[in-house]
């Protein structure tokens, strides 16, 4: 028998410009925020999605802190969100004091249930949180239309899904508000980072004032004040340059990326089918209308049982695969906010089935086909 390293879930190597890039932030002098490499990550993502202003910050967390207080929003204010998140998705709101609303997900694209909205909607209701897991599409035509004839604001928590489409229209395109993650876990990265995307053009001003320690400093920048001043709240979300020079070769090898966990994505979908219909496990499902990031590779299997057995016997054959998101809604946290077990049937299942296989930009095929043969000699 051959002896493997073990193949990790994750790993974030550059694929591009990279090293250059950031050599050459260091070298110019200019390594604050805003400054040029900071810049053409702005033109490129907002060139590239049509959205009005794009603006990098320091992680999707501070992102969507800046939603909350670009909204307004008050204690006592209501968000509604998916149990089947990240905790930055409900943190946010909650610092400003809201009170989290947890909805379920739909059990085919485990995304936000708009079935649900109407139900969990009362006059407190200030926002609507949608994210698009694994980078598949929440239904954003029935989404929009609720919000919209409810006057509910949209932010898309987009941290899965950059250069995903629904129907095809970007995601991050139809919130008033959007946000990226440009974490090492994700498809595009600087070791930290992330950013506001602005569709509602009368955010832009006062996102610009927030993300500069309430200041108008980037009107001052623009020549548009000959000095600049403290004029709203704010604080200190922009990134160094430095980060946006890494940043810059990743998004700028986009195509690249894309195409290389695409072709990873379908490998194991192609080769898995016969395997989960044999052991009850169920592929991920990807609507028609929806063109997938392809950010993850899940697999739900059959009981919390079953999938503890199958990581562990991924990990015996130096494969490194790994759960997700617990519910929030049951957490500790959750819980102080109402909720109990049995608000989120779908959330409740499908977070102690789901499996994550290993799916990054620089994975070679060789430990692909070792993830299928590791996969496939499980028997359930
Ligand atoms: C990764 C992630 C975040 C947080 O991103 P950071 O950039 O680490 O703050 C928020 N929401 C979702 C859905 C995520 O996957």
């Amino acid at each position: 028998m051959t002896v493997h390293s073990t193949i990790p879930f994750n790993c974030a190597l550059p694929v591009g410009q990279e090293a250059q890039y950031l050599q050459e932030a260091l070298l110019s002098g200019t390594s604050a925020g805003d400054g040029p490499f900071t810049r053409r990550c702005h033109d490129l993502l907002s060139g590239a999605l049509g959205v009005p202003r794009v603006l990098l910050t320091t992680s999707c967390t501070h992102a969507l802190e800046m939603c909350a207080l670009l909204l307004d929003l008050q204690p006592g204010d209501e968000v509604i969100v998916p149990s089947f998140t990240f905790v930055s998705t409900v943190n946010a709101f909650v610092l400003r004091g809201v009170r989290p609303v947890f909805a379920d997900i739909r059990p085919d694209t485990l995304n936000l249930d708009e079935a649900r909205l109407p139900a969990l909607r009362t006059p407190k209701t200030k926002a609507v949180v949608p994210v698009h897991y694994a980078g598949v599409g929440c239904e954003m035509d029935a989404i929009m239309a609720l919000a919209r004839e409810q006057g509910i604001a949209v932010v898309e928590d987009n941290a899965h899904g950059l250069f995903g489409r629904y129907r095809g229209r970007w995601l991050g395109a139809f919130g008033a508000l959007a946000t990226q993650s440009f974490h090492a876990t994700k498809n595009f990265s600087c070791g930290e980072g992330g950013a506001l995307l602005i569709n509602d053009a009368s955010l832009i001003e006062r996102a610009e004032i927030l993300r500069e320690k309430g200041t108008d400093r980037s009107k001052f920048f623009r020549g548009q004040v000959d000095k600049y001043t403290w004029v709203d709240m704010g604080s200190s979300y922009l990134p160094s340059d430095l980060l946006a020079a890494v940043l810059l070769a990743q998004l700028e090898a986009r195509e690249t990326i894309q195409a290389r966990r695409r072709a990873i994505w379908e490998t194991y979908a192609g080769n898995l089918c016969g395997w989960a219909a044999s052991c009850g496990a169920r592929l991920p499902i990807v609507p028609e209308h929806c063109e997938q990031s392809y950010h993850m590779f899940y697999l739900l299997m059959p009981s919390l049982e079953v999938r503890q057995a199958f990581i562990a016997h991924l990990r015996a054959r130096g494969v490194t695969a790994v759960f997700h998101y617990q519910p929030l809604h049951l957490s500790p946290m959750g819980r102080q906010f109402g909720g109990r077990q049995g608000d989120c049937p779908v959330t409740e299942s499908v977070s102690d089935r789901l499996v994550r296989l290993p799916l990054y930009n620089t994975m070679d095929e060789a430990a692909v086909s070792r993830v299928v043969a590791a996969v496939t000699e499980f028997a359930g």
